[in-house]
């Protein structure tokens, strides 16, 4: 007897637009290769007017998941049969999984900042606050509360997605927050312990941007966090460095929020090193 062959992979994915630049698959990719799984996760540029279309593909074609990325994370909602309890909170979902014949939409994006920033600190009780309030402030922000922070101020540029945040946070995660209008250098107060750019402020090719900060008011007991991945080392997380400060970059809540959707989909805990290798040689630090 030969040996029976299997060709047929588990399907794992992206869908956003753009996506070429995404280093997701490269990342997934290589640790579905440590771990020994035939499985793929496939880069796949869906226009807005073909979301639904995908979703549908995705089912017959048997995908295990698949991540959401811009524009789709808030979309993609009404194509799904029930969300996780931080997605619904957030009304985001950046991560699909299928459960038994069911696609059940979560958010891993601020499940993967709390993990990171829990291999330095428990948020439980922290005063944090957050530059931004657009998808990524929204989902760190909404996990940082179910967490247990214990006020979060959300400061941002414009009102328009400023307020409704602070709303959700205190209406529907009953947290202790406030809205701050974001005019000239913010500083920092003294009672912060936490400090997070969740803005798109420095993301390549931007990378001289400045997050419009009083650098003199990060102390050297905070912990300055920026979800841009790419580079990983922004000006804001160089400035942190140099004050003494704890820092947590984008990259490592990258590597996190991609062992979460790698545990969602095969059930297994994926090693973290080989993920951040492998973003490594795509990224410059
Ligand atoms: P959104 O477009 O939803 O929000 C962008 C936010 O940045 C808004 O609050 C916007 O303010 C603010 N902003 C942008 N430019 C400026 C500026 N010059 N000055 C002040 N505020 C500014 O983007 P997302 O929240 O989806 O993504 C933000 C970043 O997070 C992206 O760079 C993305 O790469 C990163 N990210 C990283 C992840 C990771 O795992 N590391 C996961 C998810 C996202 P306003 O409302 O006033 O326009």
């Amino acid at each position: 007897m030969g040996k029976v062959w299997n060709f047929k992979q588990e399907l794992t994915g992206a869908f956003g637009k753009p996506i070429a630049e995404n280093p997701t698959q490269y990342m997934i990719e290589a640790a579905f290769r440590y771990h020994g799984l035939e499985w793929r996760y496939l880069s796949l540029e869906v226009d807005p007017s073909g979301l639904e279309d995908a979703v549908k593909g995705a089912r017959v074609m048997g995908f295990r998941g698949f991540n959401c990325t811009i524009p789709h994370k808030v979309a993609v909602i009404e194509y799904l049969d029930g969300l996780g309890e931080s997605a619904e909170l957030m009304e985001a979902v950046n991560c699909v999984v299928r459960r038994e014949d069911k696609l059940i939409g979560e958010n891993t994006d601020g499940k993967g900042f709390v993990q990171s920033l829990k291999e330095l600190r428990e948020p439980v009780g922290s005063d944090v606050v957050i530059l931004g309030a657009g998808g990524a402030a929204r989902a760190i922000s909404v996990e940082m509360a179910l967490m247990g922070a214990t006020r979060i101020t959300i400061v941002n540029r414009s009102q328009e997605r400023g307020e409704p945040l602070v709303d959700l946070l205190s209406s529907r995660v009953k947290v202790a927050t406030d809205f701050v209008p974001w005019t000239g250098d913010f500083k920092v107060p003294e009672t912060t312990n936490i400090l997070i750019n969740a803005t798109s402020i420095g993301l390549f090719p931007d990378v001289d941007a400045r997050v419009a900060l009083d650098e003199s008011t990060l102390r050297s007991n905070l912990v300055v966090a920026d979800v841009i991945p790419n580079p990983p080392s922004t000006r804001l997380i160089q400035a942190a460095r140099e004050a003494g400060c704890q820092v947590i970059d984008g990259k490592r809540m990258l590597v996190n929020q991609g062992v979460l959707g790698f545990k969602y989909w095969t059930g297994v805990d994926a090693n973290p090193a080989v993920m951040h290798k492998a973003l490594g040689e795509v990224f410059d630090e």
